[in-house]
């Protein structure tokens, strides 16, 4: 049975779910069976079977072990029955997808993490027309507003150049699933020796299994090595032992919430903070929103205002979070203050 606006009903409780499918879309608890649009830990728990991108499901394998796994590639429409799954690029990380689900005539996209600019480390991203557009929203404020991403890469090889010439040791703190992958390869294409945390290597080992070229060769960390190279680590490592001991470090941070007025309090002791984010930045998520069409457009991941903000634009949407079902979580997740924000959204 359908909702009253005749489309799909859509829940979120530990994930998104369609109950009138009885499907699952990035649970964050186990279960039986579950879509997966990325492997970031946030989109993926112990399921028995998944359904993901081949990329994807080796991401899944690798974080979270055995599976009953079924894969499609990008553009592959599969029935399964009750619905039929398709997955598109989304830009945010190697093999990430938007889900299209099709069924009794409808075409609801659920985008996962979306980035539309290019990403040099990821398949660009397509906006898929639909009916109804479950979207991510993390930074759906029209105080991010990214610069130009090639504005961001000179910024950073200006700080790398920088540290050297300090006789300090670089190291670019970004998250080992995708941001880090993208910052490897702008490194390298200029000509960096980069040397990789032990969970970003693991992971640029898997991004070469599956096919994807780097521009140059890279190295896994060893303390005894870092003259001369550029280090990658997640920015946990910020506080442990391995990046405080190097007494001469230079640290720069990858991070949308960059744009952020409190970034300089929330990444206290970082020298040199960048807003290149693996997310759509305000304008991106207006575009995606527009252009796919969707008479229903559902929001999740940010604050409720980015809905407002759409309906303002003359379009029908509604934050996920105001649904009757929505679990607490979900309001949780909605962040008032920016450094709640920065502990919520892992993966910026
Ligand atoms: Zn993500």
């Amino acid at each position: 049975m359908k909702g009253a606006t005749g489309l799909l009903r859509v829940e979120y409780k530990e994930g998104l779910y369609l109950p009138d499918l009885d499907l699952w879309l990035d649970a964050d608890g186990p279960r039986e069976h579950c879509v997966i649009s990325h492997g970031h830990s946030d989109h993926i728990a112990e399921h028995k079977s998944i359904v993901a991108t081949p990329e994807t499901a080796r991401i899944f394998q690798h974080r979270r072990g055995e599976a009953k796994m079924t894969t499609q590639i990008y553009g592959e429409r599969r029935d399964y029955g009750r619905y039929a799954l398709t997955f598109y690029p989304a830009g945010h990380c190697l093999g990430s997808a938007q889900i299209l689900v099709e069924a009794d005539g409808e075409r609801l996209v659920y985008t996962g993490d979306i980035k539309l600019r290019a990403n040099v480390a990821a398949e660009s991203a397509v906006i898929v027309p639909c009916d109804t557009l479950v979207m991510e929203s993390t930074f759906g404020d029209p105080h991010y507003r990214f610069p130009p991403d090639v504005a961001t890469f000179d910024r950073l090889y200006a700080g790398i150049e920088r540290a050297f010439s300090d006789d300090r040791v670089p190291v670019v703190l970004a998250y080992a699933l995708g941001k880090s992958q993208e910052a490897l390869e702008l490194l390298l294409r200029r000509n960096y020796r980069v040397t990789l945390h032990g969970s970003i290597w693991n992971i640029a080992e898997i991004y070469r299994e599956c096919g994807v070229e780097f521009s140059g060769a890279y190295e896994k960390y060893d303390r005894e090595h870092l003259q001369g190279r550029v280090l990658i680590t997640p920015p946990g490592c910020r506080k442990q032992p391995m990046l405080l001991n190097i007494e001469r470090r230079y640290l720069i941070m990858l991070t949308g919430w960059a744009m952020n007025k409190s970034a300089p309090y929330m990444y206290k002791g970082v020298d040199l903070v960048l807003p290149l984010s693996d997310h759509a930045d305000y304008d991106e998520l207006v575009r995606l929103a527009r252009e796919s069409g969707a008479e229903r457009i559902i929001t999740m991941h940010g604050e409720p205002k980015f809905a407002a903000s759409l309906r303002e634009l003359g379009l029908n949407a509604e934050h996920l979070a105001h649904h009757p079902g929505a679990s607490t979580k979900t309001k949780k997740r909605a962040p008032k203050k920016a450094a709640t924000a920065v502990n919520l959204s892992l993966f910026d």
